[in-house]
């Protein structure tokens, strides 16, 4: 370890931007930003070298920092010409943690240390403000207690309640019949006297004293050392576990500790704090975004326990919000600020999320950081960045995390459904999102646990609730702003979420809500119990009684032209898996390329298909087959004809009857004596038919080709449906591409046969049509025989659709069906680093890929090499896809423009990886 703090002050900085892994997200933008020039309140920070050494010595700081803290104090002081511990010009620091990646609220801070009775005197003194002092110092002694000392906060509620009692006689409110919230109401904390604030502290200390034995410490550097050791102790707490889970972050990376004097924001009505956007993070919206609070501090903005006021006018003019506007209540702070976001927004060349306060008329930051933002939000601002010269094409798609834009596809409310307006708070994360009314996060996971769609319904989030956000489809919250807790989380997740809706209030199970009618006068009240259904609008703010109908996803112009740019540099093709014409139309919008899988046996479940599909399977001998078969190729050439029409021009790869014929025999004996009539039958014979089929291991059974080797009819049908369809389609003049795939293929024997059979059909339909149409013949590789002689396999087959689900499950011997019961604690002991049916594994499936791709190609140079399966729209598996040369992948049809992002992306990546081009 070279050094263990760095200090940042007075306009300079040991640290910088670049030193995110050392210095964690908070402490390096904290350098940068003193760099600037930009106003910062000085201090420094304790490496997460540090913290990993404090864990790596059973939770004990090494050797020496405390030494190298006490010196970076004394810098402070002199800088500040304040001291540490002294009560005539009182120092007083924060203690924040700060990791590699923003994990916001989810690892401690303290705010107010370096207090005790006597320097709190004399903080009063120096500002003038007994109220402040006391005010600050009971705060520390409140979140102190908590965090370092592990004393609850709602063990203090009492206490607080009898303080503002207290208040309440003093200002003459009658408090005798008033529930807590009413009285938090009446006497919110800005009202708490200074007489109150002093009982409250001690009995605050008493509290302290009898659950741990010990008296509150008075001493500013043992308040220090504890908190240190808190924000590091921080970095392993529940709900930074959790959320690093979630979002792939290593336990290895440990926090950062800054420490940072003091600036107050609840210094009086000249004094606020609050957060910014330097541009819309919900929208991309160009334009400054914020909200701030006057006489506020710290966590009072994103807590949501007051609702905060815009920083910018509407620019609509007049209202309240305008009025209360940072802009029209300190114009030049807020000039000020404006040119801060400015510059820190060029400087970083991308969205800030800035935290600021203001003491006295004086700005200060306190945190900046790339901002997070809704998916639809990083398309309109990495296109438009482009376009505004401060990025390249090229950065602006790499800006775009391709999982986030699933959410831009998704359907929204259907403004022409009859629906029932509820409720309007904020829109806080844009999608429309049906469920069951939930109150609590424990609640939430349990109730989707068992596969129910819930809305999380709360006053307002807390990090502990996380889990609860995780598992619901949406957030409501009653308090809080575009900023709060709720807001920031639900956008991350791209969850729906409608924040601030004061028109509900939540309590005992069951949530109030006032109705309000267009005057916005009064009207009603409803309750709304748990598990009754509700719909949010998180991109209008709006909430619905009951389940609301929704409509597709409207696309923009910027995303639309992302996508351009994406599909300049993408070398990958990206097809769809599409069953139907419909979903060919579909994946057709969304840009797909050609079809990459259709399956046939989603055709056969029609109820007037299903019916002779069982007699065909249930028939004995031959002819009874043919009868059946014949009655079902006139549907599945209308299916074929459906689909040749959408894809145009463009390749369909139809793959023949996969699935073990058990799969489509009757469920249960009605449908059984239903069937029994209609082949003339007896059901018991149909019964014990049905027991012959029962396979122990169905997906290693009597499945894919091998369908084909023993009753050779089916593909026989199949094949003359999609020749018949192709002629006929083909004779309207429209362009057909027809590729006909053979499943779970592992000899070249196999393919043989088939492809005999295919091409007998073929020329038979051509004779009969009086045309050719071109009909390729390929194989699925899917077991791990078939990757090993793919070379052999490659003289029969034009191309390969690797399926990788299949050959997932095959190489590995796992069965998808069966790995939900311990393939989660394969992932949380590290075995796998991600689900392998989710996220190829490269190092196993992959290299079956690559030999199969090599064997492929040595024997048939040109042969073409696709991939099917969930794989194929994953952005990692498709980085390796591309790396393998792959000509395609394919994916289902919502997929499809994340298929082409990453795919774009995984171009550009495996472009620098070669090496640095001339331009550019
Ligand atoms: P988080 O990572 O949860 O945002 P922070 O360390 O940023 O936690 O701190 C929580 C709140 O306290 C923020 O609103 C921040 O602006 C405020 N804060 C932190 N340090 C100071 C300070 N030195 N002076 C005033 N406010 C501070
Ligand atoms: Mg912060
Ligand atoms: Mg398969």
């Amino acid at each position: 370890m070279e050094r263990s703090i760095y200090f940042f002050g007075g306009g300079q900085a040991d640290g910088d931007a670049q030193q995110k892994e050392l210095l964690g997200g908070k402490g390096a933008g904290l350098a940068e930003m003193t760099r600037l020039g930009i106003p910062v309140p000085p201090g420094f920070t304790v490496t997460t070298e540090v913290c990993n050494a404090y864990y790596a010595a059973g939770r004990a700081l090494p050797a020496g920092v405390e030494d190298e803290i006490r010196a970076a104090i004394g810098r402070l002081e002199s800088l500040l010409d304040a001291r540490f511990g002294s009560a005539e010009a009182p120092l007083l620091v924060s203690v924040r943690s700060g990791a590699r990646a923003s994990m916001p609220g989810m690892m401690d801070t303290i705010l107010n240390l370096g207090l005790n009775d006597e320097i709190a005197r004399g903080l009063a003194e120096r500002t003038g403000s007994e109220r402040f002092a006391l005010d600050a110092y009971r705060r520390f002694i409140l979140t102190y207690a908590d965090i370092v000392l592990g004393v609850p906060r709602d063990r203090f509620e009492e206490a607080l309640g009898r303080a503002r009692k207290q208040a309440a006689a003093r200002l003459g409110v009658d408090a005798t019949r008033l529930n807590a919230a009413e009285l938090e109401r009446k006497v919110p904390d800005s009202l708490l006297d200074p007489e109150s604030l002093a009982a409250l502290i001690q009995r605050q200390k008493d509290i302290v004293l009898g659950a741990t034995g010990r008296p509150f410490p008075d001493d500013p550097y043992v308040q220090l050392w504890g908190a240190i050791r808190a924000v590091f102790d921080s970095w392993k707490n529940h709900r930074a576990q959790v959320y690093r889970k979630m979002h792939d972050i290593p336990e290895a990376w440990g926090t950062a500790c800054n420490v940072q004097a003091m600036v107050f924001g609840n210094l009086g009505d000249d004094s606020g704090t609050g957060v910014a956007f330097t541009r819309d993070p919900s929208t991309g919206e160009r334009r400054f975004y914020g909200e701030w609070l006057p006489n506020a501090q710290g966590e009072d903005v994103v807590a949501g326990v007051r609702t905060p006021h815009p920083l910018s006018r509407s620019g609509t003019g007049g209202g309240v919000d305008d009025a209360r506007s940072l802009e029209a209540q300190m114009p030049d702070v807020y000039a000020e600020l404006v040119e801060v976001q400015a510059t820190l927004e060029r400087h970083f060349r991308d969205m800030q999320d800035l935290e600021f306060t203001i003491q006295q008329k004086k700005l200060f930051l306190l945190q900046c950081r790339t901002g997070k933002r809704t998916g639809r939000a990083a398309v309109r601002i990495a296109v438009e960045m482009a376009k505004e010269g401060l990025i390249s094409q090229r950065e602006a798609i790499l800006r775009v995390d391709p999982g986030s834009i699933d959410q831009l596809l998704h359907p929204s409310i259907d403004p022409s459904a009859p629906k029932k307006l509820l409720a309007r708070g904020l829109p806080a994360s844009p999608g429309a999102a049906t469920g069951q009314v939930v109150f609590s996060a424990d609640e939430a996971e349990r109730r989707a646990g068992q596969g129910k769609a819930v809305i999380l319904v709360r006053s307002e989030t807390s990090p502990e609730d996380i889990h609860g956000m995780k598992a619901a489809r949406g957030i409501l919250t009653a308090r809080g702003g575009m900023t709060s807790h709720a807001a920031v989380v639900a956008r991350g997740m791209g969850k729906s979420c409608v924040a601030g809706c004061s028109a509900i209030s939540v309590s005992q199970g069951q949530m109030a809500v006032t109705l309000y009618d267009d005057h916005g006068h009064p009207t009603d009240t409803i309750t709304v119990k748990a598990g009754d259904l509700i719909t949010l609008d998180g991109g209008t703010g709006t909430v619905y009684l009951g389940a609301v109908p929704t409509v597709p996803a409207a696309l923009s112009g910027e995303f639309e032209e992302l996508m351009v740019w994406a599909d300049a540099v993408r070398r990958l093709r990206v097809r769809s898996n599409a069953d139907t014409p419909h979903d060919a139309r579909t994946a057709r919008n969304f840009g797909a390329e050609g079809i990459g899988l259709c399956r046939t046996e989603h055709m056969f479940f029609d109820e007037e298909r299903i019916q002779a599909m069982r007699e065909m399977i249930l028939a004995d001998g031959e002819a009874g087959r043919r009868r059946a078969l014949a009655k079902l190729l006139p549907f599945q050439r209308g299916d074929f004809v459906g689909v040749f029409r959408e894809m145009a021009g463009l390749p369909v790869t139809i793959r023949l009857l996969d699935p073990p014929l058990h799969e489509f025999l009757p469920q249960d004996e009605a449908q059984l004596h239903q069937l029994s009539k209609a082949m003339g039958v007896p059901a018991q014979d149909l019964s014990r038919k049905n027991e012959e089929l029962v396979e122990y291991n169905p997906m290693l059974g009597h499945r894919g080709c091998r369908l084909a080797i023993t009753s050779p009819e089916i593909y026989e049908m199949q094949a003359r449906a999609i020749v018949e369809a192709a002629c006929e389609v083909a004779a309207a003049g429209i362009e057909v591409e027809p590729e006909i795939m053979i499943p779970l293929s592992m000899t070249r024997r196999e393919l043989a046969i088939t492809r005999a059979l295919v091409e007998g059909v073929a020329e038979k339909v051509f004779a009969e049509k009086g045309r050719r149409v071109d009909v390729r013949f390929g194989t699925m590789i899917e077991l791990p025989r078939a990757a090993l002689v793919a070379g052999e396999l490659a003289e029969e087959a034009e191309f390969f659709s690797f399926g990788t689900n299949d050959l997932t499950q095959t190489a590995l011997g796992i069965s998808r069906d069966d790995a939900g019961r311990f393939l989660g604690a394969y992932v949380e002991a590290g075995i796998f680093a991600k689900d392998p049916f989710q996220s190829l594994d490269a190092a196993g499936v992959g290299e079956l890929v690559e030999i199969g791709r090599d064997r492929g190609r040595a024997a048939r140079p040109g042969l073409k090499l696709g991939v099917c399966g969930e794989h194929g729209g994953d952005p990692s598996s498709i980085a390796f896809f591309e790396r393998a040369g792959l000509d395609y992948v394919s994916c289902s049809p919502f997929r499809v423009p994340v298929a082409r992002l990453a795919a774009a992306q995984a171009a550009l990546a495996a472009e620098s990886a070669r090496g640095p081009r001339a331009t550019d």
